[in-house]
């Protein structure tokens, strides 16, 4: 099956598309949760996973949405279909998969697109302003394009709907949260989801046995907390700005900060805040740049403030890793993943060195191995095993789809 696998943003199109070779046997799980769904009619989809695989035969990215040359997402999809017509030679796409930031408390899995599915997406706009209204652009352009074509959304919030309420709540007035849908979601969902997936099989543990920590570390950086293979905690909350210190956020944050800025400083409304904390932070704010290598080449060259910077962002993701391993009971497996994650030996070992209260311990030589295989980085006695693990969130968008719209067919 073709997939063509859709990341929207207000204007750019990223996209791939997928051969999805072969179709998971594997029967869906019947989705239970401690917490209620806003729209308790709407039954929730159910994810199916397997092993599918999936080779890239096309990828690239249309920009400047709205400019000069492109009108809008519609025009960038016949832009997108002529493109693909001439990088298929003549197959066509069987279905599309959608990469949809937030699914709100609505969706927990993957599921087919119709009309209902769209509004309710943009229902869930002032849960992600720039994104979900993107992402409909997309859904509507590809309908418009090819009227036929079987659509799926996989939710970037999806994953952590197993989180328990204890978790997921703010110990604020609840009608925060019932009147503004003002709890703990989560993000990357997709990429932990994948990861403890791939991390369980290298290890040779039942999924649903498995108690891991998966860290995220890309530009955007979470850490979840898997427990019985599921999202039991993860660090990022109502928005991603939550958790880490990342390349250009701030993560965790007394929330007073924000109060006595603006009252300090006239200048500082809400977009004022959001822009500082989402895109003068992190990294950024301290070492004068976002991107891990120039960081860590900063720090190995003598620059106090990246030196800083790593140490900051390095004590951080260690804190949680502690904290996550209680939450779990002990946790399996530290897990590194995303550019950072896969690539930033140095801060991999950072990180792990503040760990020995857990019995980590890294082997040097297997740390320094650059690949793009699953592997293991922990030393022989290490009481957690510790691994990088690649993510590859379009693979996974692909297979949900392909599992997805195969089980209509097959209905
Ligand atoms: P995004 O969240 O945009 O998908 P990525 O997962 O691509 O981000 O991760 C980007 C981060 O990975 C950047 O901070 C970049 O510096 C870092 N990175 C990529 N390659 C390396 C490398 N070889 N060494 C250190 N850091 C790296």
């Amino acid at each position: 099956m073709l997939v063509l696998v859709v990341n929207c943003g207000s204007s750019s199109l990223k996209y791939q598309v997928r051969e999805v070779v072969a179709v998971p046997d594997v029967e869906p799980q019947p989705y239970t949760s401690t917490m209620p769904a806003l729209d308790e009619n709407v039954p929730l989809e159910v994810a199916t996973r397997g092993e599918v695989g999936g080779e890239v035969l096309a990828s690239g990215l249309v920009e400047n949405i709205g400019g000069p040359g492109i009108r809008d997402h519609t025009q960038a999809l016949e832009l997108l279909a002529e493109r693909l017509e001439e990088e298929l030679a003549g197959r066509t796409i069987d279905a599309a998969g959608h990469r949809v930031v937030h699914g709100g408390e609505r969706f927990s899995a993957p599921v087919l697109v119709n009309n209902e599915i769209i509004r309710e997406i943009e229902r869930l706009a002032p849960l992600a302003p720039l994104h979900n209204p993107a992402a409909v652009l997309g859904l509507r352009a590809v309908q418009r394009t090819w009227p036929h074509l079987p659509q799926v959304c996989v939710f970037d919030t999806a994953f952590h709907r197993t989180m328990p309420e204890h978790v997921w709540r703010y110990a604020i007035p609840e009608d925060m949260y019932t009147r503004y849908g003002i709890r703990r979601y989560g993000f990357h969902g997709t990429s932990h989801d994948y990861v403890t997936g791939q991390a369980a099989q290298f290890l040779g543990v039942a999924r649903d046995q498995f108690a891991a920590v998966v860290a995220h570390l890309g530009n955007g950086a979470s850490v979840t907390a898997i427990k019985d293979g599921r999202s039991y905690d993860t660090s990022m909350g109502y928005t991603p700005l939550a958790g880490l210190v990342m390349g250009t956020r701030s993560g965790d944050l007394d929330p007073s900060v924000v109060t006595a800025i603006m009252r300090r400083d006239p200048a500082a409304d809400p977009e004022t805040l959001d822009a500082m904390l989402n895109k003068e932070s992190g990294l950024k704010a301290i070492a004068g740049d976002h991107d891990m290598r120039a960081v860590q080449e900063a720090a190995d060259a003598g620059d106090e403030r990246a030196e800083l910077a790593l140490e900051m962002a390095a004590y951080r993701l260690a804190k949680y890793v502690g904290g996550y391993h209680v939450a779990v009971g002990g946790t399996q497996a530290l897990v590194f993943t995303a550019g950072i994650g896969e690539n930033a030996a140095p801060f991999r070992r950072r990180v792990c060195e503040r760990l020995g209260a857990l019995g980590i311990t890294v082997d040097d030589d297997a740390n320094a191995v650059r690949s793009p295989e699953v592997r293991r980085i922990s030393a022989p006695g290490s009481a957690v095993e510790v691994l990088v693990v690649p993510t590859d969130e379009e693979r996974a968008i692909a297979e949900a789809t392909a599992a997805l719209v195969d089980r209509r067919r097959s209905r």
